[in-house]
């Protein structure tokens, strides 16, 4: 895939499922169990949210490619959702991975701290210039 894969060691499965209903936030990704990340199903552009973006979400969703109407529009040109997924869920989750299985390797706990977080996104962010 996409990222190389030494990335991938010790993932079991990426699976693309429907997103959870009804939440007021956008939900890319998620590690569910050792080796095993999901994909939410994310809706067609053009997005009409129905909630207002964190200012920090909203230029992370520019940065990856999206365009932002005052109104609340969010349109992805292109294959810019994809990339998104890819880029920003996919990239995090693979980065928690990384970072539970080195800690099950050493036989500790794969707590989620604020650090793990950081972490997580120092990963993403290096696997997205990798993308380009
Ligand atoms: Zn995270």
């Amino acid at each position: 895939m996409a990222f190389g894969e030494e990335i991938y060691y010790g993932v079991e499965s990426v699976e693309l499922v429907p997103a959870p209903a009804g939440t007021a936030r956008i939900v890319l990704a998620m590690l569910v169990g050792p080796g095993r990340i999901v994909l939410y199903d994310q809706s067609r552009s053009p997005w009409r949210l129905g909630f207002e973006l964190a200012p920090e979400q909203g230029a992370q969703l520019q940065a990856a490619g999206a365009e932002l109407s005052d109104d609340g529009v969010v349109s992805w040109p292109g294959d810019s959702l994809r990339r998104f997924m890819l880029g920003y869920g996919l990239a995090h989750e693979l980065g928690h991975h990384v970072i539970q299985h080195e800690r099950r390797l050493r036989g500790e706990r794969g707590a989620r701290t604020r650090e793990h977080e950081a972490r997580a996104e120092a990963i993403a962010a290096r696997l997205r210039s990798v993308l380009g």
